[in-house]
């Protein structure tokens, strides 16, 4: 099927039914003009954003970013010199020289994060958007788009950056500094990859692909589960779902879940998980640092005393903060909300949901310390004089992060808002019933910002 919608891009988008993926609760979402965006009025999650010539923008940005990362690996990335002794690292000695150090888990975080998925999602925009300006459907255009907002939590160029300038500060005093073209190359490519994952139109391109679908829609100002619906996740559409809370998006193929199954079980194994490897993460050396041949181990405390040592206090701070803290909130705030969910509340839903995207956000910037050392295990090699390789307390840290990432990600935030719409609506637990197919009161539109 080669068919494509057509959606002018100026004219306001139509009123739609949409349903809240953070608190579950349905809205009539108002005619949106380009640049306007729409929020839940119960939680304040983004519903619907309108962007500015979808195409145009997200092309050109998703084009110069990818232009950037070909000249960020073609460069040197920093030079690093002591005692008269210098070197040049380049982006990719980051994989091989950790490989060589038989830490491939570095490698494979740097490569991943850092440059593999960067690229390919930048390539799949790239393929999406030249398709459908050229008026033709993309094959597996649907799957692309749904793949998208996946890859996105897990594209870390720019926590990278930050790691870069951390270990640059950390081996400042010991040996001359300069930045090479690849690092000024990367630093505008991490900013235009943002901006291109902050442009990418969702709505657009699936109304595009798949055009509007016509399906009975819940009624606005109430919770979706209640009367039979979820909001897909990939596309936004809201679907029907069974008495086991399943179904099948009509719009573009994804399975629907009403909540996540066994979010709270899910959840809490992998805190679990992350509290026995946070022990080995503190208490192992993260790298060992040998200085004219005497081997020196370094913990994450370690290194934070030592930045305090030498002065460098904001920097001992994020590190404290981003290795040390983050980890510990987490954890501790996943197995609240995890606690929170058996022991609903229906009137302060609100603070644990702003706890859920507080840790949602911060947890993938506790990858910092995974990528100084990948840094400093790459740059810093002159044999006996200086020379530093990762140690095995970066793996477990490596791990902790990505496994309170899942956690988070495992967490369905709408268990924290079920007991407020079981009291809306009387019932004794919340389960599918028959949609209804009422028109939406003009008191349920949401408001509209610029
Ligand atoms: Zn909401
Ligand atoms: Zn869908």
């Amino acid at each position: 099927m080669t068919t494509l919608f057509t959606v002018d891009d100026q004219a306001p988008s139509r009123s739609r039914i949409r349903i809240c993926v953070e608190c579950d609760l349905v809205s009539d979402v108002p005619p949106l003009a380009a640049g306007e965006r729409s929020r839940c009025p119960r939680c304040g999650h983004r519903l619907a954003t309108r962007m500015f010539t979808p195409i145009d923008h997200t092309l050109a940005y998703a084009i110069a970013a990818v232009i950037m990362l070909a000249l960020s690996l073609s460069f040197s990335f920093i030079s690093f010199s002591s005692t008269g002794v210098e070197q040049s690292m380049h982006l990719v000695d980051a994989i091989t020289v950790t490989l060589e150090q038989r830490y491939g888990f570095l490698s494979f975080c740097f490569l991943v994060g850092v440059l593999a998925l960067p690229f390919v999602y930048l390539m799949l925009v790239i393929y999406l958007h030249v398709s459908l300006a050229l008026d033709h459907r993309p094959p597996g255009g649907v799957y692309i788009a749904r793949s998208l907002s996946r890859m996105q939590p897990w594209v870390m160029a720019d926590i990278f950056i930050v790691g870069v300038l951390v270990s640059l500060v950390k081996i400042m005093s010991l040996a001359t500094i300069s930045f090479g073209p690849a690092f000024w190359a990367f630093c505008i490519f991490s900013l235009l990859l943002l901006t291109t994952t902050q442009s990418v139109d969702r709505d657009w391109l699936f109304k595009r692909m798949c055009g509007p679908i016509l399906t009975p829609e819940p009624e606005p100002g109430r919770g979706a589960l209640t009367q039979g619906f979820t909001s897909c996740h990939a596309c936004g559409q809201p679907g029907q779902v069974d008495d086991h809370g399943k179904g099948r998006c009509q719009r573009c193929g994804e399975a629907l879940h009403a909540r996540t199954k066994r979010s709270v079980q899910l959840t809490m194994a992998l805190v679990v998980t992350s509290i026995i490897l946070y022990i080995p993460s503190m208490a192992l050396p993260v790298m060992v640092i040998t200085q004219f041949g005497h081997p020196e181990p370094q913990t994450i405390i370690g290194g934070v005393l030592l930045l305090l040592a030498h002065g460098d206090y904001p920097v001992a701070l994020v590190i404290f903060f981003a290795s040390v803290m983050v980890p510990v909130a987490k954890v501790m705030a996943l197995s609240w909300l995890c606690w929170k969910t058996r022991r609903p509340e229906p009137f302060r839903p609100g603070p644990r949901m702003k706890l859920y995207r507080l840790t949602e956000f911060i947890g993938r910037w506790s990858m910092i310390d995974v990528f100084v050392v990948t840094v400093l295990a790459a740059m810093v090699q002159l044999g006996n004089l200086m020379n530093i390789v990762p140690g095995h307390g970066v793996v477990a840290f490596g791990l902790v992060v990505v496994l309170t990432m899942i956690a988070a990600m495992c967490f369905d935030p709408r268990l924290l808002w079920d007991a407020t719409d079981l009291q809306q609506t009387g019932q004794r637990h919340v389960a599918p019933r028959t949609a209804r197919l009422s028109p939406a009161p003009p008191s349920s539109r949401q408001e509209v910002t610029r």
